[in-house]
């Protein structure tokens, strides 16, 4: 949660990313700090590789108290094969959560080293590092988990949370635990990775790169307004323009990428709507949206447009909590809001190809003034930066799709975010499934809605701002109790326990 006067240079496909379910912060981001890591190890120094035998890979935080339910191990065991999210099958992943499985660390100048869960120990939820959800990866002198001999005490246990080995000592050598001095060997190569929200990764030690200024430089809705009106772009187009000068893409490019965006939320979405059967999880949650997508049809004009939109949501958010490919907009907690609202706008109100990717545009933008000045991570601030963003992304979407003016789309955007201030993230099991996968659904409804009372009000008339709204969720973000920012340990997840 920050404010800052620099500009932002987030390019669209940092924020709208594809990659595997079911959370952008404890799967995708994992996974892509696993990938990093697999690619630095390989071009380590050849005694290096030559002297290495194991790996480990730690978790803290909310991924350690949530990772199991998030398919956090299965996920940066699959970075670490040096498969990067947006590549990822879904076969991998199951594939990387069973201890059968071979799978390696590839080491070109030494030998493969074996992953599978077994690599991944669960640490302390409470600890110093710099956020929340870190993890440290450990390239070791010696196979991991250690060999034991009979008289030892079990001092890994992967999935025991009360029984851990403490951090390294800063010398590279591993300190023994304190109930059973278990030589786990010497840490040749290590990264402390931290995943930030929305598939966004950092390490320790980070440089910032240097980057390129955007031609129409903004890093809050009222400059990008100014902006918009010095340059006499509209919103789309000084998107694309900021786009080609950071990445150094030509326009053509950006707009089949975000085609290509289209594209894979509208097969999430019909992938979703045709699958049958029970996620993934001890909660045994049945799907449900092929069943709305089925009723929809004999439904009243209203209600049948309403199931619809019910069904095309939870068809998204079901393949994400399936690990199915998504798009993160802005995470994938909240994935099913804009597929569900883009698929309306093309099956329902006939919006073509164009006016979506405008749409599009305009969603990414609100997603990155978010980014930038609140978050957008349960982790940090609640659902109300996943959920509560994707539905002001999904409103600011139809508006401008629909050519409306850019105050219009900041209206639209600031209602749909200002009835979500305070949701918290309290997924029931550490599984996004419960509230999440029905939360993507009243977003979406939410969304449009939203974008309806901005279209039909006279826009100079409304009071709150997209700018003053973000403050606000980002303020009630800094005071919301840690058990409610996506650690499965306060409101919903414990209620439904104990009922
Ligand atoms: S409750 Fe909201 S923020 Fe938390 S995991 Fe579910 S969708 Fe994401």
């Amino acid at each position: 949660m920050r404010h800052s006067n620099d500009p932002i240079t987030l390019s669209l496909f940092d924020l709208l990313k594809a990659g595997p379910g079911p959370s952008s912060s404890h799967t995708i981001g994992p996974m892509a700090a696993g990938a990093d890591f697999a690619g630095r190890a390989a071009a380590l120094a050849p005694d290096i590789q030559a002297a290495a035998g194991g790996l480990r890979v730690r978790l803290l935080g909310s991924l350690s108290a949530t990772g199991k339910g998030h398919g956090t191990g299965p996920a940066v065991v699959g970075g670490l094969t040096g498969c990067a999210p947006d590549a990822c099958a879904p076969s991998l992943l199951r594939r990387a959560a069973d201890p059968r499985a071979s799978l390696f660390l590839t080491l070109p100048k030494g030998r493969n080293i074996p992953l599978g869960p077994q690599s991944i120990e669960y640490g302390p939820v409470r600890h110093k590092h710099p956020f929340n959800n870190t993890l440290i990866i450990e390239l070791l002198d010696a196979p991991y988990p250690p060999v034991r001999t009979g008289s030892d005490s079990p001092a890994y246990d992967a999935g025991d949370k009360g029984r851990r080995l403490p951090p390294p000592d800063g010398t590279g050598q591993v300190q023994a635990c304190t109930d059973a001095a278990v030589d786990i060997g010497n840490v040749l190569f290590s990264m402390e990775y931290y995943s930030t929200g929305g598939g966004f990764i950092r390490w320790k030690g980070m440089k910032r790169e240097k980057q390129r200024r955007p031609p129409h430089p903004y890093a809050d809705m009222k400059a990008f307004k100014a902006r918009c009106a010095e340059s006499g772009l509209g919103l789309d187009e000084l998107l694309i323009e900021n786009e080609t000068a950071l990445t150094g893409e030509r326009p053509e490019d950006i707009v089949a990428k975000l085609d290509k965006m289209l594209a894979i939320m509208r097969d999430t979405v019909l992938r979703g709507c045709s699958a049958a059967g029970t996620l993934p999880g001890s909660i045994g949650l049945r799907r449900k949206a092929a069943v709305l997508h089925e009723r929809a049809r004999s439904l009243a004009p209203f209600d049948r447009a309403l199931c619809l939109f019910n069904a095309y949501a939870y068809a998204a958010a079901e393949e994400n909590a399936a690990g199915g490919l998504i798009v993160t907009a802005p995470t994938c907690g909240a994935s099913g809001v804009v597929p569900a609202v883009l698929m309306f706008m093309e099956e329902q109100l006939g919006l073509d190809l164009k006016a979506r990717r405008r749409g599009l545009a305009a969603a990414a933008l609100i997603g990155f003034i978010a980014k930038h000045n609140a978050g957008i991570a349960g982790a940090e601030v609640g659902c109300q930066g996943e959920i509560g963003v994707a539905s002001a992304m999904a409103a600011a979407m139809l508006a401008h799709a629909r050519g409306f003016s850019v105050q219009v789309v900041e209206n639209a955007a600031e209602i749909a975010l200002e009835h979500h201030l305070g949701l918290t993230c309290d997924p029931v099991g550490g599984y996004v499934q419960i509230p999440c996968i029905e939360r993507n659904a009243v977003g979406a409804i939410t969304a449009y809605n939203a974008a309806l009372i901005a279209c039909n009000e006279n826009p100079v008339s409304h009071k709150v701002s997209y700018d003053e709204v973000l403050r606000a969720m980002a303020e009630i973000g800094r005071d919301m109790n840690a058990k409610y920012k996506e650690t499965a340990a306060g409101g919903l997840a414990v209620c439904l326990v104990e009922c």
